[in-house]
């Protein structure tokens, strides 16, 4: 049971610890073909709204007459716009503790993340996702998903022009890709901080930070968690150092 209950986490960028994509090794592996895929802004948005259209389609999105659709727009009212980006919210009907944001202002959050979570919690998650866009870190990850998705077709092809060289077969793959990027753990704690300050920014409750992290150490297992993760910061200490930047705010 308790292993199910990784695996599902393993999937999440929000508690991100986990093993599923080692990006530092993929940027290594890559790294050839990564040099071809450098992409322009322009490029990442535009990849964005595939994969989005691409991930509405495969995933089952919440009704808007949907409990958990009024929900969301109830906890995101206000919310239009993030740094001049408009946002779009949706919830993807699944039992998955998730959620990411894309560089198209997309953010998507899963119904089994709204089940565990009050209002104020998802605020931060969203907060914290939209800090993984706002801080670079999902174009790189972009990067490393478009370098091993379409590697050598970039690389043989015209460079920054990625979007254009994903098929629609890939276009799934490298979607998958996204959503299950694990970010490296000074990127969690940079998403973290900007998450606190998106919270204090719109007026939302700071505690909420620190109480999301609590309640994922508490379902990714607590300490086990840790000792097999021991590169990774584990959500219960994420959680003490956001403690810590809220007294500073
Ligand atoms: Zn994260």
């Amino acid at each position: 049971m308790k292993k199910l209950v990784l695996a599902i986490i393993a999937a999440t960028c929000f508690s991100a610890p986990v093993y599923a994509f080692d990006l530092n090794s993929m940027i290594s592996a890559g790294s050839d073909a990564l040099k071809a895929a450098t992409l322009s802004d322009a490029d990442v948005k535009a990849m964005a709204s595939q994969a989005r259209a691409e991930l509405d389609k495969t995933n089952k999105v919440a009704p808007a007459n949907s409990t958990y659709a009024k929900r969301l727009a109830k906890i995101t009212k206000g919310l239009n716009s993030e740094d001049g980006t408009p946002l779009n919210f949706k919830v993807y009907l699944s039992p998955e503790i998730n959620a990411f944001a894309m560089a198209d202002g997309t953010v998507r959050v899963y119904s089994g993340l709204m089940d565990k979570m009050n209002d104020d919690e998802v605020r931060f998650v969203i907060g914290h996702e939209i800090g993984h866009v706002k801080l670079g870190h999902t174009k790189k990850a972009m990067q490393v998903a478009a370098a091993t998705s379409a590697g050598r077709k970039a690389a043989a092809g015209s460079g920054s022009e990625v979007a254009a060289v994903l098929s629609k077969s890939e276009i799934g793959e490298f979607a998958q890709k996204l959503v299950n990027a694990q970010f490296s753990q000074s990127q969690e704690s940079d998403a973290d901080a900007y998450g606190l300050k998106f919270l204090k920014r719109n007026n939302y409750k700071l505690e909420a930070g620190p109480a999301a992290l609590r309640k994922l150490a508490e379902l990714s297992g607590g300490s086990d968690e840790k000792s097999m993760l021991s590169s990774h910061p584990a959500p219960g200490e994420r959680a003490v150092a956001l403690e810590k930047q809220i007294q500073k705010l």
